[in-house]
């Protein structure tokens, strides 16, 4: 499935050019415009899905292979001490791209970056009590 109006499917259907670094049947992987750490890359879906929720339930495994393939890659090459590894999924999480993507940036002891809970900070709000509640009471 292709949403002609959408930006990752021209780049899966190679209209627009990217640096990509991986491809297999499902997925492609590439590198993200404006890099926040050296081999930033993003690995999406060939089929359009605006996020998680949308992607049919045989194409996760698919996409995740590739999330590993593509981290076994820049791993490889660049050394890097880490990798963090994210999805901003709707606007109010920073989604700017309406095609699900997965982020992978190359981490180093000496980047100044912080893990991936430091991106929100919203933590003393509702208690925990009555999240478990509203979650599985
Ligand atoms: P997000 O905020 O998770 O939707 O991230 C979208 C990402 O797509 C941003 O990091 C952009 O830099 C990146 N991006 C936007 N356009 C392109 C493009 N043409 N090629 C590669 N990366 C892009
Ligand atoms: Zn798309």
């Amino acid at each position: 499935m292709k949403d002609e109006n959408c930006l990752f499917c021209k780049i899966a259907a190679k209209k627009i050019n990217a640096a990509i670094i991986f491809e297999d049947a499902h997925s492609i992987g590439f590198l993200d415009i404006t890099p926040r750490a050296p081999g930033h890359t993003l690995v999406i879906p060939k089929y359009h899905a605006e996020a998680l929720p949308s992607l049919p339930d045989a194409e996760i495994s698919h996409l995740f292979e590739a999330v590993k393939s593509v981290d076994a890659l820049l791993t490889g090459k660049l050394e890097p001490d880490g990798m963090t590894i994210g999805i901003n999924q709707g606007p109010a999480s920073g989604q700017e791209v309406a095609h699900l993507h997965v982020h992978l940036m190359p981490r180093w002891h000496s980047d100044k970056g912080g893990p991936i809970q430091s991106v929100v900070h919203n933590g003393s709000g509702e208690d925990f009590e009555k999240i478990v509640k509203k979650l599985i009471g």
